[in-house]
């Protein structure tokens, strides 16, 4: 028997275009069928297609087998598509929040963001309301009565930590709560609703190397002998060039990390976590959300 869709297609077009910072933008969609839509978490990933030059509307294909078509269709007639997060969803209003960021025109998601004007249109391949099965496109799973959460994440996983650290907020009683925050630059820090005594810290590249300011902070917050670690599991690295770095927590300790960003850095992070720490990996989620140098879709 085929496993039940939990996400469908919904077309949607730009309903508002906000300037968040100078390398992040709020698209607004909206689109009547974005009433059917549902989040299962701060986290929740949908994927993104971008009209090729000439469509008005991506050309993707329909029906039950859609994916598998689409996939066949030569690469000069599929349509692009990224991964991204659910910021906000007002489905009532028939509205949809994704927050992006400018890189630069070098990939079809960042050409159109920088590009896109209200009216534009795209596809979001996200969860169906109309299922009530979870859609596992979420991966931020604190288990209950943790007593400490750290968040490491640089802008791409930036609308995920915001969501996060809201829901954080909204607990009549939360964890310890420390983010390592990385952006491009400081005017990129933006104003967070978090607990009141979650610890918010702005990492600004400033043109250092992607991901290096993040393992320099887990490095100077996390030290091995605070832990009294004497050394943790020794782990196989993941080659972050040929595949996808993603891990999930799956057992409940003191802290539970929720780690995401390029896909180099997050492994040197988890190097350190692990190996130098001595932090159970069962109780950290890593995702690399993007590679260095490499197209992931
Ligand atoms: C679960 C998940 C959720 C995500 N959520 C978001 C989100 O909400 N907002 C968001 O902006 N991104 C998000 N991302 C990351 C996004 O999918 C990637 O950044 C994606 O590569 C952007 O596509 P593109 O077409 O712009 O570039 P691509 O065509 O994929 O890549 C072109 C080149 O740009 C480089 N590149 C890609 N992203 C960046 C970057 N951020 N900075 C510098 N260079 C880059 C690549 O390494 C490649 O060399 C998420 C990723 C995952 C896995």
């Amino acid at each position: 028997m085929a496993a039940q869709q939990t996400y469908r297609l919904f077309e949607v077009a730009l309903k508002a275009r906000h300037v968040l910072s100078p390398s992040l933008v709020r698209m607004v969609f909206s689109g009547a069928e974005v009433m059917h839509m549902k989040t299962d978490g701060p986290d929740q990933r949908i994927k993104v297609f971008f009209p090729l030059p000439g469509q008005a509307v991506p050309q993707v294909p329909s029906g039950e087998d859609w994916y598998a078509r689409y996939r066949a269709l030569a690469d000069d007639q599929r349509p692009p598509m990224r991964t991204y997060t659910i910021r906000q969803l007002r489905a009532a209003q028939g509205e949809v929040d994704v927050d992006f960021v400018l890189h630069g025109e070098t990939g079809p998601a960042s050409y159109w963001a920088t590009r896109a004007v209200p009216g534009d249109r795209v596809l979001l391949l996200a969860p169906d309301a109309q299922v009530d099965a979870h859609s596992q496109g979420c991966e931020w799973q604190p288990p209950a009565g943790v007593g400490q959460i750290l968040l490491v994440a640089d802008e791409t996983a930036l609308p995920a930590v915001a969501g996060i650290l809201e829901e954080l907020a909204a607990r009549p009683q939360a964890p310890r709560t420390l983010a390592l925050l990385e952006v491009a630059q400081a005017a990129d820090a933006l104003a967070l609703r978090a607990p009141a005594d979650a610890e918010v810290v702005w990492l600004p590249r400033e043109g250092a190397g992607h991901g290096q300011r993040l393992l320099q902070a887990v490095q100077a917050r996390l030290a091995p002998a605070a832990l009294g670690a004497a050394g943790g599991d020794v782990l196989e690295d993941v080659d972050v060039d040929t595949q996808i770095l993603w891990e999930l927590a799956d057992a409940a300790g003191p802290l539970y990390a929720w780690v995401a960003g390029e896909a180099g850095a997050v492994m040197a992070i988890r190097r350190y976590l692990v190996q130098s720490c001595g932090l159970d990996r069962r109780a950290i989620t890593f995702m690399g959300y993007w590679r260095q140098g490499r197209v992931l879709d």
